[in-house]
């Protein structure tokens, strides 16, 4: 590969990973950065959703994602306080509009993997870890980048256009000097994983969501490292108490008897206790860089939005570099991806994600049972429920940021 005849990306989570693989696809040599040595295998995100797996068919990935992970078509929604189910829904309800109808329940460091091994068969793709991107500048022909290795040495690479995938704290994005407004969630939120069975003991499905105005929480299985089948459970973890006490084993065993009682104590495998913000970057590129991911939007998890509209990103930029790698108006068509892509992270990521967090939490009684009727409305109206789940596949949002020109 000739310096300069590629394109650079900045950040190999799932976001820049599919990006890479989608240009590789395309032919279109890449050089992908990342700042770590290995992928992370910690705990984030864990669905992707009907949406998502119908965009990455293209990238031919979609067979051995299903492999690795559970089918869910169907999910809950419970209030603690009346200790009830208050809506279930099921993506099958619009299979019409779905390859495949059903979340697939997978731990983003097997995405990510999946993607990676896609790629390397490409000649034209190169992985470069524990390269930082330190540093940017760009002309009317291309972008320069500085990658700090390991050893402190500095590394010069060139491309026509830079991807910035690099996640929440982007450096791209501080570096182009674009504001990410928003705000951060006082509390922060708590991940934990147990092998108990909360479908066995209490008919939970893959996907639930559980109001309750101090104490709600979200309960997911993925299939952990040998497709034994793990439980995840996130809470909040107010302010006021420290790291130390949400991260012990009293706290955390507490929470899950919430969930549902249970003498002996869980089996804990993992925690994860981490601040959370709801942000959209002022534009998502400038010049010949663009921002994708996290780099460009952070919302809570409650939806499972994050990963998704982050690799609906990435796809959509791809094709945009693609057209304009084959002599297109770069200008006009990072504008187009600036147009398809921001406003869909504000009209359904943020609100959306705001939304669910609200009606987990509502503490005023009269409040809280309007909007869990609108919610069983949701479940059981024929219209409603069409509406509904063509929102939370994101199949909505891809249709509506396609038509806009
Ligand atoms: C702790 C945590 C828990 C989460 N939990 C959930 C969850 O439960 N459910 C859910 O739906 N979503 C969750 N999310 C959100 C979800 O993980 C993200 O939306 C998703 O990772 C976005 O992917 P990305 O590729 O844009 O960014 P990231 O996954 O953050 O990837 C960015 C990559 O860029 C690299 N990088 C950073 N800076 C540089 C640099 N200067 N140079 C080169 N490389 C760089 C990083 O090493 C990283 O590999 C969580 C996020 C976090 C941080």
């Amino acid at each position: 590969m000739t310096d300069k005849d590629c394109i650079l990306i900045a950040g190999a989570g799932p976001v820049g990973m599919t990006t890479a693989l989608a240009l590789t696809k395309a032919g279109i040599p890449v050089k992908l950065f990342d700042a770590l040595a290995e992928i992370p295998a910690d705990h984030r995100a864990s669905t992707l959703h009907p949406s998502t797996l119908m965009l990455v068919d293209e990238l031919g990935i979609t067979p051995e994602l299903i492999r690795r992970g559970i089918e869910s078509p169907l999910f809950q929604w419970r209030d603690r306080a009346t200790d009830r189910i208050v809506a279930e829904f099921d993506y099958r309800d619009i299979s019409d509009v779905l390859t495949y109808p059903y979340a697939l329940q997978l731990e983003q460091h097997k995405t990510i993997e999946i993607t990676r091994d896609a790629a390397l068969a490409f000649d034209c793709f190169e992985l470069h870890r524990e390269r930082k991107l330190t540093d940017l500048s760009q002309d009317e022909d291309g972008v320069e980048i500085s990658v700090k290795a390991p050893d402190g040495s500095k590394e010069i690479h060139h491309g026509r256009f830079l991807v910035g995938a690099d996640g929440g704290r982007s450096m791209v994005r501080k570096l182009l000097d674009i504001d990410f407004p928003g705000f951060t969630w006082e509390e922060r939120f708590i991940i934990v994983s147990t092998y108990y069975d909360f479908e066995k003991a209490a008919g939970y499905r893959y996907r639930n969501y559980v109001a309750h105005p101090e104490q709600w929480c979200a309960m997911i299985k993925v299939p952990g490292e040998h497709s034994e089948g793990v439980w995840r459970a996130l809470f909040p973890a107010f302010s006021d108490a420290s790291d130390e006490h949400v991260l012990s084993d009293e706290w955390i065993q507490a929470r899950f008897a919430e969930c549902y009682p249970y003498d002996p104590p869980y089996e804990l495998l993992h925690r994860n206790l981490y601040s959370v913000h709801q942000r959209v970057a002022a534009t998502f590129s400038k010049g010949r860089v663009a921002l994708a991911g996290d780099a460009a939007h952070v919302n809570n998890p409650l939806g499972g939005m994050g990963m998704n509209s982050g690799i609906h990103d990435g796809l959509n930029l791809a094709k945009k570099m693609e057209e304009a790698w084959h002599g297109g108006d770069h200008a006009a068509l990072l504008a187009r991806y600036d147009r398809q892509r921001r406003p869909m992270a504000e009209k359904y990521v943020q609100a959306q994600s705001i939304a669910n967090k609200r009606l987990l939490e509502e503490n005023d009684k009269e409040a809280r049972e309007t909007r869990l009727k609108e919610l069983e409305f949701a479940a059981t109206d024929e219209n409603a429920k069409r509406d509904y789940l063509m929102r939370a596949s994101l199949v909505q949002m891809v249709e509506e940021a396609n038509a806009i020109i």
